[in-house]
């Protein structure tokens, strides 16, 4: 495959927008995804707080509808998985990029790599993963048809996901550590009219077991200190999210979560390498900040490849 001009790695919503603007102004523009084209938005069910829709729109189309406008400017999306990078003499020279294809060297590099779920950090977590604790309720939501599960965390994700989840579930029980919560307050009082959500607040899963699958959590009630056994086939977890910037460590500075940082045009410390959306250290992660970022990061990078010429 050709060397492109600007390579952007991630096929979220601000790794598809930067692809969009940088393709438009007529550079040969790559986007290289691992796993699925729209990031976090493909394992979300509704958006409703994304402008220029008067009613809640399927997620999976809103990025759909995005790699489709990315394709038409002519930019390519390809499966792979970026694992580090270096510097060539000078940025100017280009930036050798190792994929689990090849290597590829653009002139200029977009980083739009997101983030992961953060883990619980409980006993029998990693053991039960995909065998009833999950981080993806449109994933494996279906798989808990009339089953009663639980969802940690106080978030917007955590309390969309718990009412997504009724959808499938008989019950979905809500463990939040506090008793208020993170998310927006439409979002609360939505779900707090839902029949099917209880929610067990100030209390914090200690553990979870059971024989081959999922079976059960200690739920501490952090107020008596008391710890309960709640029979429940899935765990949900939402509880904050990781950056995907561990195969950039060595050359890109980060703040200490390991958040990118940049300056208000997305650049980075390294002439000619930007980065955009979850990935980057800023307050608010949502596809509208993603997008807004994707945007300025396509047309830094125009801007700096018309500077090096
Ligand atoms: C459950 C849930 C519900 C949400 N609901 C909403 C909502 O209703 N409204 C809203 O505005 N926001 C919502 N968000 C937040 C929104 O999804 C994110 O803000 C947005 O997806 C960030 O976009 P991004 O492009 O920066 O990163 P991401 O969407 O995380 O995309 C990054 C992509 O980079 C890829 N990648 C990572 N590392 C590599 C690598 N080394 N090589 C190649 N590819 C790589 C990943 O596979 C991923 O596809 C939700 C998030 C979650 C988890």
């Amino acid at each position: 495959m050709a060397d492109p001009a600007i390579l952007i790695i991630g096929a979220g919503p601000a790794g598809l927008t930067a692809g969009i603007y940088a393709s438009r102004a007529g550079h040969e523009t790559m986007i290289m995804e691992r796993e699925l084209v729209g990031g976090q938005v493909a394992k979300t069910a509704l958006v409703e707080n994304y402008p220029g829709f008067s009613r809640p729109v399927e997620a999976m189309n809103l990025v759909q509808e995005m790699a489709e406008q990315a394709r038409r400017f002519g930019c390519q999306l390809v499966t792979a998985e970026v694992q580090g990078f270096a510097i060539e003499q000078s940025p100017a020279s280009g930036i050798a990029v190792m994929t689990t294809t090849g290597r590829i060297v653009p002139r200029a590099l977009i980083i739009a790599t997101g983030t992961t779920p953060r883990r619980l950090g409980v006993a029998g977590e990693e053991r039960f993963v995909g065998r009833g604790v999950s981080y993806c309720a449109i994933c494996d939501g279906p798989l808990f048809r009339d089953k009663e599960v639980a969802v940690v965390g106080g978030g917007d994700s955590a309390l969309e996901e718990a009412d997504y989840l009724t959808r499938f579930c008989s019950r979905v029980f809500l463990i939040h550590r506090r008793d208020e919560f993170r998310a927006a307050k439409t979002v609360v009082d939505r779900v707090k009219q839902n029949e099917k959500i209880t929610f067990l607040l100030s209390r914090v899963v200690t553990g979870i077991d059971g024989q081959t699958r999922l079976e059960k959590l200690d739920v501490k009630d952090l107020k008596t200190g008391k710890t309960d056994v709640l029979p429940v086939a899935g765990l949900f977890i939402y509880v904050g999210l990781l950056p995907n910037t561990g195969f950039c460590k060595e050359i890109i500075e980060r703040d200490e979560a390991g958040f990118i940082k940049t300056d208000p045009e997305m650049r980075t410390n390294v002439p000619g390498i930007f980065a955009a959306g979850d990935v980057r250290q800023k307050r608010v992660r949502q596809i509208a900040t993603a997008v807004g970022d994707g945007a300025i990061a396509g047309m830094m990078a125009h801007e700096y490849l018309q500077t090096i010429r």
